[in-house]
């Protein structure tokens, strides 16, 4: 294996996505599956087989800094930034400078962030995007063992005979992890999906509970009343190694006395509920996977709390296939957390009141200038942008601007803020328009250093592209700064694995075995080790012979890290409440992840083959509450809250609950006109961890009645609209094709088309179909026999014709005397449309396995042998389940999946 790619010798690194953390295989041409990482064995779901059409283009990055707009060489740059600092903090303290920063950093970034702004600029504001994904998680972990530990490993989702999914899509979200829990089915394994929503992942249980959403305390607690009724517990565990499982009964049995009262509060059957408890009872092997749906609430971290104590109730913890497992969401989340990347941190899971933890880091940093307590979280220390007490804020590969909740007041605060430096690979995105000075950085296969996935394996991820002349690692960049700042000592960095050796060593300074988070026998590393590093869980020892040993497992046999050595069940109430639908705004609104898009777009919003999933951003809604409100299926509607709105298109399911919609997080405002799913959340936090309740807004919705409905391509390289445009329609979203881009637009107002026409192509349309009765209109611009512009008007979009055939004549020239009419007609009768795409990786549409249906494939299998689709990554087999489930039943017909 080579560590420098080239076109035959791949580069082994890992994926920059979701905490699974695959290993990839990377050549600058392509990338497979890594079959040597124990985390996916090979397997890669459809946004890491994507992945290297995800590279930013050239046309979309820096390459060099920007001060005001102006570039700028990098030695003014780091000036720059640092004069900002000194000045800040010379005017008004340390604690007027903070560092936002991102699970997608490496661990090497994080830690020299996390020393510069803690140690050295002595301000605490350190916070992370990964605040908004697992600090819940984090916070209820510490309450429960002592210190941020996940106690088991992947392997145990496999070995589990009981498996409950507690809020955790995983099929979209982790979904080569979900592959691996579907390959482990067999006979007498069981799986309990806990979700209010029904999702892809849904299909792989065998017991929903489609609670109401906010109810997994109450459903918890019961299930600990319950057990502990039934002599369910396991009395030799809890004797020695737990305390406080009296004052957990206690305030479990409050809420949940019996099953009677869980069930009503979680609007689920008595049935359900004991079906579910009776299974936790009978079953030792339980593993509890709990995701998003727990942590982004405003009381994430008693849910976590809830699960755990069941788990340490039973003695369930860090054995094989059994114990909670909190699965998080970015590539290095974990990563963030070990070198202190939340503001509530220190470094090297120490806390500002771990005893002797201050002085221990001063005297193994060498500063005098340690912060000197806890700093704001990501929702509070944005506030405090907004209030002017923070002056320089320096955001690295995140895009707030988007992802916040309260996303207007987000806004406000960084054009408000005296200054905004942004370090990212990519040049536009919501939070770089927000930029006073702009640093080009290293992004995926540019980076070198590790990253920590969910189960403590910490990685290398490899460069195996050149880093562009004028673009620099983040690292680098922070460490220059230091260096400016006048710290050259302590920032003197020549490569990552000079900060990765400090890291290791730090982990085990004066570490008598209070901290289980411990690498300190990767301290002594050579470059070469480093460089040839293979995959390891944490903490990692030295065995007898020198070798390192790995730890798959923790706790299994007590040995907590809190005073006592033992775990702690934590009371937990079900009273916390956020924001409650009521006249105004009826509606629950919940949001996450699909399948094929990441986070803000800014990476997958390059890969046309990611947009063909879902090319609009939607609103899942209930068929009863599309009637009540009066909606149209495929018609625009827009969702009202108290702080923002959001239009997409309907989708009809009753996969959601009455009374609630889902909304997709994804789309920016440089891929939609209103789409932003955090506007409609509150700036309302969990008090502990300081998790917003991203799962809970509240709206009220009405249709977006449109006059007209449009499609606009445009050759590839135009990601803008033409200006004219802008000021006649209601709605635009913007689709990546693979060879033009695509708009949806609509307006609620006559448009003058050909006036527009004019002012944005300078000319009549070579091709016209203008039908005003219908109010159809179709217009084709050629420049000499290039296709340069199409556009489709129809008075609703269920007329709209499909765009594949178009997309494709973009890539041709020549087009034919003959074809051009069919242009008009937006399609040649050769060409059928392919509905939604299902099957990414092998371009698989709706249509295609409908009809595949018809003519006799009546199973998972006969699907995958007659089009592929499912037979790479699987991450379609819940939808084509779905599409077969949907079709008239056959003679024969056989559903069952075996991927
Ligand atoms: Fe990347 Fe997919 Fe693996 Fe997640 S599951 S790390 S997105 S390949």
């Amino acid at each position: 294996m080579s560590r420098q790619s080239n076109t035959s010798i791949p580069t082994a690194t890992t994926c920059p996505y979701c905490g699974v953390g695959c290993g990839v295989l990377a050549r600058a041409e392509g990338v497979e599956g890594d079959r040597q990482h124990p985390a996916n064995q090979g397997r890669l779901c459809v946004k890491g087989s994507a992945l290297h059409e995800t590279l930013v283009p050239a046309g979309e990055r820096g390459f060099s800094p920007k001060v005001d707009g102006r570039d700028v060489s990098w030695a003014e740059a780091i000036d720059r930034v640092a004069s900002a600092i000194n000045g800040a903090v010379r005017e008004h303290g340390p604690g007027s400078v903070a560092l936002y920063l991102s699970g997608q950093l490496l661990t090497e970034d994080y830690y020299v962030a996390n020393k510069l702004a803690k140690g050295f600029i002595g301000t605490p504001h350190v916070d992370t995007n990964s605040r908004l994904c697992m600090s819940s998680a984090v916070a209820a972990h510490k309450r429960a063992f002592g210190e941020d530990c996940v106690p088991g490993c992947y392997e145990d989702l496999e070995l589990a005979d009981l498996l409950v999914l507690a809020g955790s899509n995983a099929a979209w979200a982790h979904p080569v992890l979900y592959q691996r829990m579907k390959a482990a089915q067999r006979d007498g394994r069981k799986v309990v999906v806990i979700d209010p929503r029904e999702t892809a992942t849904s299909e792989l249980g065998d017991l929903h509970l489609k609670l109401r959403p906010g109810t997994d305390t109450l459903l918890f607690n019961g299930l600990l009343v319950w057990l502990h009724d039934r002599k369910a517990l396991d009395a030799s565990y809890l004797k020695q190694h737990c305390t406080g499982l009296e004052n957990a009964l206690k305030a479990a049995r409050q809420s949940a006395p019996d099953t009677r009262a869980v069930a009503r509060g979680c609007d689920l059957t008595v049935a359900d509920v004991e079906t579910f408890y009776r299974w936790f009872a009978e079953t030792g092997r339980t593993v509890t996977a709990f995701s998003q749906g727990i942590n982004q609430s405003i009381a994430g971290t008693d849910k976590g709390n809830a699960i755990i104590n069941c788990h340490l109730a039973t003695g369930r913890v860090g054995k094989p296939g059994a114990s909670p497992f909190s699965l998080t969401g970015q590539p290095n989340a974990m990563g963030g957390r070990e070198v202190g990347g939340l503001a509530n941190t220190l470094a090297a899971h120490m806390e500002y009141d771990t005893p002797g933890a201050r002085q221990l880091m001063a005297e193994f940093w060498q500063t005098d200038q340690l912060a000197g307590g806890p700093g704001l979280k990501a929702v509070d220390l944005f506030e405090a942008v907004h209030r002017g007490d923070i002056k320089v804020l320096w955001v690295m590969g995140t895009n707030p601007a988007v992802s916040l909740p309260d996303n207007a007041r987000v806004r406000e605060a960084l054009a408000r803020c005296d200054t905004v430096i942004v370090s990212d690979c990519v040049s536009a995105t919501d939070t770089t328009a927000f930029a006073d000075i702009l640093l080009p950085a290293a992004g995926w296969g540019e980076k070198d250093g590790t990253v920590t996935n969910s189960e403590r394996r910490i990685s290398r991820q490899r460069r195996f592209l050149p880093l562009p002349a004028g673009v620099k690692p983040d690292w680098q960049i922070i460490s220059e700064v230091g260096q400016a700042l006048g710290y050259v000592q302590a920032f003197d960095y020549r490569k990552p694995a000079d900060i990765f050796r400090e890291h290791a060593t730090l982990s085990g300074y004066r570490n008598d075995g209070a901290r289980v988070f411990n690498i300190a026998a990767l301290a002594q590393l050579s470059d070469v080790d480093y460089e040839q590093m293979n995959p390891v869980q944490w903490p990692v020892t030295s065995g007898e012979t020198g070798h390192v040993q790995q730890t798959p497992r923790l706790f299994s046999e007590g040995g907590f890290p809190t005073p006592g050595g033992r775990a702690r069940l934590v009371p937990v109430s079900t009273q916390a409440a956020g924001q409650q639908p009521g006249q105004r705004y009826p509606l629950v609104v919940n949001s996450g992840r699909i399948r094929d898009q990441w986070h803000t777009m800014t990476r997958t919003g390059l890969a046309s083959k990611l947009f063909a999933h879902r090319d609009e951003p939607f609103i899942d809604v209930h068929p009863a509450d599309i009637t009540d409100a009066g909606l149209v299926e495929g018609g625009l509607a827009m969702l009202t809250g108290p702080s923002g709105q959001f239009v997409g298109r309907v989708r009809s399911t009753s996969n959601q609950r009455r009374g609630e919609v889902f909304v997709p997080i994804h789309w920016n405002g440089q891929f939609a006109s209103s789409a932003l799913a955090s506007e409609l959340i509150a700036p309302t936090v969990d008090p502990i961890s300081g998790q917003p309740e991203s799962k809970h807004g509240i709206a009220a919705i009405k249709p977006l009645t449109a006059e007209w409905q449009a499609r606009l391509l445009l050759p590839k390289h135009q990601t803008v609209l033409p200006t004219p445009m802008n000021a006649s329609f209601d709605y635009w979203s913007r689709q990546v094709l693979p060879n033009s881009t695509g708009w949806w637009l609509a307006g609620r107002h006559r448009a003058d088309w050909t006036e527009l026409g004019w002012q944005c192509f300078g000319r009549e349309p070579d091709l016209l179909m203008e039908d005003g009765a219908s109010g159809r209109y179709r217009a084709v611009w050629l420049n000499e026999d290039q296709l340069e512009a199409v556009l489709m008007v129809e008075s609703e979009a269920g007329a709209m014709p499909g765009v594949e055939w178009l997309d494709q004549c973009f890539a041709e020239t020549g087009q034919e005397l003959e074809h051009r009419w069919s242009l008009l007609a937006a399609g040649s009768a050769d060409i059928e449309p392919a509905g939604a795409l299902v099957c990414s990786c092998f371009q698989v549409g709706e249509n295609a396995i409908l009809r595949a249906i018809e003519e006799g494939c009546h199973s998972v299998e006969a699907l995958s042998n007659t089009l592929k689709c499912g037979s790479n990554c699987g991450s379609c087999l819940p939808e084509v389940q779905a599409l077969l489930a949907s079709a008239p039943a056959q003679e024969g017909q056989q559903t069952g999946l075996s991927a």
